[in-house]
């Protein structure tokens, strides 16, 4: 029988009465034929509860207890799903990560999955059980203890196990209804897409798109697996929610598919170092071994051996940044003369796989910015996007320009 994978968040598996909604999903499934793989969440808000007390308890926590606390929310809706399905006459149970065994490496809290064998769960749909309820987010490392994936892990988890069994499909319920060609929260004409390719897809989650977890897509692009982002909250049917598939499946999309923002962002800039080969490797070794995620590099030229170099990294990590650099200050080969620090900034990118073959989005974008009196104070462009720093306080401003100026609230 053809496998598929329906994945619940944690808003879908909130309360029993939630379940029980999830369930009879499952359960329309099963009766097309499908053998069901559920992978469920914690209840929402569960595993923030469980993260803050371990936190509570010991503040340097040992990572591998913190795993063998934070996995455990999703324990309860494995087996409550579990039992919900028997209600309904449906042949379920349920496995927790270590028992399928869903092995990982040993980096505790942001584990990465390694292999997934299927002959366990496989030789149990053999046997007339229809639907293996899995605890999402979790696995076992080498050492034999419990591991977990790194919050929204369960999206991953989903994905691994669409691509170990060869699903037909992985469909990924959650509190929205599809992906959106913008925040809706933001901009009112935003429009849910039909489909969207796993490139734009990745690049709208690693922007701060909070639908999937960047993994899981870069996951789902590996292996084409077909995901289907959908709301449990809604009436359901054949063609609801957003199709992340590849490009070739999808016949005509707009230039750009979306607009993307990540709102705490900060612009450091070095005053006047040095410049002279080796520089930028001191200053981003620096960066690096302090944990700041460093994300747009700008250098300009340079002036009499002199040149200012800027960079981007979340408000969050400002402090650390520079504490970081305050300490290669006076190392005798930069030698620059201050650190100003623009705390804030927003980050605006347009993102679509049409821009591989069409010219003149970039000179659009900025168009539209500064039709709108919006400064750009980064810019960086790859393949498929164009992003801008500007004042924070333009992000909501800058999103409606360019979601109107690309028409995007038309289908293409
Ligand atoms: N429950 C975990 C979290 O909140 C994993 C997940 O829901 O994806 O991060
Ligand atoms: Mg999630």
């Amino acid at each position: 029988m053809p496998i598929l994978v329906m994945k619940f968040g944690g808003t879908s598996v909130a309360n029993l009465d939630r379940i029980r909604r999830a369930a009879k999903r499952v359960g329309v499934e099963v009766a097309k034929g499908y053998d069901v793989i559920v992978i469920v969440s914690a209840m929402s808000g569960k595993t923030n509860e469980l993260v803050g007390w371990v936190n509570e308890t010991s503040p340097l926590f040992d990572a591998r207890e913190y795993d063998a606390v934070v996995s455990s929310g999703e324990n309860v809706t494995a087996g409550l799903m579990a039992l919900t399905l028997q209600e309904m006459d449906v042949p379920a149970r349920s496995w927790q990560g270590w028992q399928v065994p869903l092995k990982t490496n040993d980096s505790h809290a942001a584990a990465r999955i390694e292999e997934i064998p299927t002959d366990n769960i496989l030789a149990k749909f053999g046997e007339g059980m229809r639907v293996a309820v899995v605890a999402g987010f979790q696995g076992i490392g080498p050492d034999g203890r419990i591991t977990t994936l790194g919050r929204g892990g369960s999206d991953t988890t989903a994905v691994a196990f669409a691509a170990a069994f060869e699903a037909e499909r992985c469909d990924i319920y959650t509190d929205v209804d599809g992906v959106y060609t913008t925040d809706p929260r933001i901009c009112s004409k935003a429009r849910k897409l039909d489909k969207i390719a796993f490139e734009e897809m990745l690049e709208l989650a690693s922007l701060g798109a909070k639908v999937l977890q960047t993994r899981s897509v870069e996951l789902a692009m590996r292996f084409g697996v077909r995901l289907r982002v959908l709301s449990s909250f809604e009436e359901q049917s054949d063609d609801a929610g957003t199709l992340v598939c590849a490009e070739e499946d999808i016949m005509e999309s707009n230039v750009v598919a979306g607009v993307a923002y990540s709102r705490d962002e900060a612009k450091l800039t070095l005053i006047s170092v040095a410049d002279r080969p080796g520089i930028a490797a001191i200053i981003f070794s620096a960066l690096s071994d302090a944990g700041v995620n460093v994300d747009m590099i700008v250098q300009n030229i340079a002036e009499e051996g002199r040149t200012d170099m800027t960079f981007s990294c979340p408000t969050s990590e400002v402090a650390r940044a520079e504490q970081a650099l305050a300490a290669i200050k006076d190392d005798g080969v930069l030698n620059f003369a201050e650190v100003i620090a623009d705390e804030a900034v927003a980050k605006i990118s347009v993102v679509g796989i049409g821009m591989r073959s069409q010219s003149g989005v970039a000179a659009r974008m900025f168009k539209v910015l500064s039709d709108e009196g919006i400064n750009i104070k980064v810019i960086t462009t790859s393949e498929i996007k164009i992003s801008v720093l500007i004042d924070r306080k333009y992000m909501e401003l800058a999103v409606q320009a360019l979601h109107d100026a690309f028409e995007l609230d038309k289908a293409s």
